[in-house]
Parts: structure tokens; C-alpha cells; sequence
């Protein structure tokens, strides 16, 4: 209940565009703004609140916009946070290639840009720190080959705008081609779920068991929020529980659906790492100071690898990726809850 709380009292300073004002001792001259595509999944609300308390741990003013999956309003809510004085902006794209006009105005600005979880598509941005996109996906296709290594599969891919729905699919791919190749698997769908939307993914799970006559033997979902949308549908037909499927974030209700039996899989990436380098990352960036120098863990990559898309070769960007972890019933309590990622008591409540 204190989580929820929180997350409402945060979510309304960020949707009025109040400021989180620094109070501690430190450079209140810093301002960091952080833009994020919008608060319907899980992690995103929690990461805003980390944004803020270390913004006031630390004395800098962190404000905090969210564009409710409209590309256009974040691009305009960057270019004010860059008239507001910000002095670096960690944006979390709704859109990779639309963000990237924002980050670039930005950076003419001399406002460092930093990419969160999510590839802005230019090489203009001071950096891009996520977790290993590729691994999440390919952890994906493993946890769902576990439990069923043949028949007829349904491949459930993210937001086609963001990039990182291109990358957890290579990595499914990677691990489901070899499959394919020997004929032991088929894929009998194959679709994209626009914002990420559990409620899209509902209904594109709905026409598939119908185009297939619920002939379906597995699901890679790309997180949780589209693989329990997909579940319901599932459910509907009595295949919950028994068509593997997979999920991502570590969220309540995918641990919860995981501990019941009907999610197969998550993929917990642990935002208490990955908000406070951001914010670090930011701080450094604010300073002046060289980035490389202070975190050797940063290497250089091609746009094009990070894209898929030949046209950015030979443009890079500074890169710190963080690893992840593949979770299903036999880890979930060792990883997620006894980390205190997740709270045992509504995990397990009902079970
Ligand atoms: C993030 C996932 C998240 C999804 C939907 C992706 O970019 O990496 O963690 O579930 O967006 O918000």
C-alpha cells in the first residue's frame, strides 16, 4: 500500500511538471531532466520516484516529465527541459527515430543527452546505458524451450518504435533459428504489440487462437505486461498453464503468474543498478567531467549494430550495459523476492 502511495504521489508531481526540488547540501545548480515515454508498466513509475529521491539526496533538481506514449509531446517536454535550464536529459524513448530530432536540438544546446533502457537513434546522444537487450531476448526463447523444444510457436514482439523490441527479438531469434532450421519448430504468428499494450496483446492472442484453432504449443512474449494480456486470452481457451510463455521486468503480476504456473518465465533486470548509474552518469556528465575516464565498463558500439539498420554504420555511442537474469518458478524466490525486488507476502498471497 506504502509502494502504491508512493507511486501516485510521484506520478502526480511528474504528470503537473512540478519540480522535485534538491534539498540536500550538494550542487543545487544542477538540474537533471528525465523524460519518459509514459507509466503504464510497472518499472517506469519506480524509476521515477529513484530519479527523484536521489535527487534529493544529493541536492540537484531532478524534474520529471512523462508523454504518455506520444512522441511529439516528449519531444516538446525535452526541448522545454532544455529551456528550463536543464543541464543533462535522460530520456526514456517512446520512439527511438522521433527522439532522436529532440536529443539532437538538445545537444546543439550543449545539453548532454543520455538514453535510458531504450537506443535514441543518433549518434549525437552522450550515451546509452540499458541492460544486455540481446541476452534478455534470448533468455526469452531458452526459458520457453525448456518446458516445450517443438511444435507451433507464437512469436510476441514489443512496441515496434522501440528499439529494444528489435533486440530482444534478435535474441529469441538466436536461439529459436537452429530450431526452425531442423523444421522442429514452426512459427505461426508473428506479431508486434503497439505501446506494449497488455490490452492489444489480448486481442492479437484472441485472433491467433482463432486463425489457428487454438493449435498453439508456445509463446515468446517479449514482458510481462503483453505475456499476461496474452495469457488471458490463453486462459479464455483453457490453455493457461499449458502453452509456455515467456515474460520480462520481474513484475508482481508476472511473479505471481509465474509462482500460479501460468507465466513460464521472466527476465529480471534489476532498476536499482541501472537508475543510480544513470543518475551518476548524469552528474559526471553535468560536470564536465569524462565520462570513459570514470567508468572503464563503457565501450564504444556501432549505431548499426545497436539498430539493425545498415544506414548508421560508422556512427558511435558510448554504451554501459548492465546483465540479466533469466527467472522462472525454481529461482524466482532466490532472485527476485529475496533481494527484495519483489514483496514474498503478495507473491505468494492466495497460493
Ligand atoms: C523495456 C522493458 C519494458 C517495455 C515496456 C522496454 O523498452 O526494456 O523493460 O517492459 O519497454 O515498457
Amino acid at each position: 500500500m506504502k509502494r502504491i502511495l508512493l507511486s501516485a504521489l510521484i506520478l502526480l508531481f511528474a504528470v503537473t511538471g512540478l519540480f522535485a526540488q534538491g534539498q540536500g547540501q550538494g550542487d543545487d545548480r544542477i538540474v537533471i531532466g528525465v523524460s519518459f515515454s509514459d507509466f503504464a508498466t510497472e518499472r517506469w513509475p519506480n524509476e521515477a520516484a529513484l530519479f527523484t529521491k536521489l535527487g534529493q539526496e544529493n541536492g540537484v533538481q531532478v524534474i520529471v516529465q512523462v508523454a504518455n506514449q506520444d512522441p511529439k509531446l516528449q519531444n516538446d517536454q525535452i526541448e522545454n527541459m532544455v529551456l528550463q535550464g536543464a543541464d543533462v536529459i535522460v530520456v526514456i524513448a517512446q520512439d527511438g527515430d522521433a527522439a532522436a530530432t529532440a536529443a539532437e536540438a538538445a545537444a546543439r544546446e550543449g545539453v548532454p543527452v543520455i538514453a535510458y533502457d531504450r537506443l535514441v537513434k543518433t549518434d549525437k546522444i552522450a550515451a546509452y546505458l540499458s541492460f544486455d537487450n540481446v541476452e534478455v531476448g534470448r533468455a526469452q526463447a531458452r526459458g520457453v524451450l525448456k518446458v516445450k523444444d517443438r511444435g507451433r510457436f507464437v512469436l510476441l514482439g514489443g512496441s515496434p518504435t522501440d528499439n529494444n523490441a528489435i533486440l530482444f527479438r534478435k535474441g529469441q531469434m538466436e536461439v529459436l533459428q537452429p530450431y526452425i532450421d531442423k523444421g522442429q519448430i514452426e512459427i505461426v504468428a508473428d506479431q508486434w504489440v503497439e505501446n506494449w499494450d497488455p490490452a492489444n496483446a489480448l486481442k492479437i492472442m484472441e485472433n491467433i487462437l482463432t486463425a489457428t484453432d487454438n493449435k498453439i504449443d508456445a509463446v515468446v512474449a517479449s514482458n510481462d505486461g503483453t505475456a499476461l494480456g496474452a495469457l488471458q486470452a490463453l486462459k479464455a481457451q483453457g490453455l493457461a498453464g499449458k502453452v509456455p510463455i515467456s515474460g520480462q521486468d520481474a513484475t508482481l503480476a508476472g511473479c505471481k503468474s509465474i509462482v500460479e504456473g501460468e507465466l513460464t518465465m521472466t527476465v529480471f533486470k534489476d532498476i536499482r543498478k541501472l537508475t543510480p548509474l544513470a543518475f551518476d552518469l548524469a552528474l559526471a556528465l553535468a560536470r564536465g567531467e569524462d565520462i570513459r575516464q570514470k567508468y572503464p565498463e563503457i565501450k564504444d558500439y556501432d549505431l548499426a549494430d545497436l539498430t539493425l539498420d545498415e544506414s548508421f554504420r560508422g556512427k558511435k555511442v558510448a554504451c554501459y550495459f548492465l546483465p540479466v537474469v533469466e527467472v522462472d518458478k525454481t529461482n524466482v524466490y532466490e532472485e527476485v523476492i529475496k533481494s527484495g525486488f519483489q514483496p514474498y507476502d503478495e507473491v505468494y498471497r492466495d497460493i
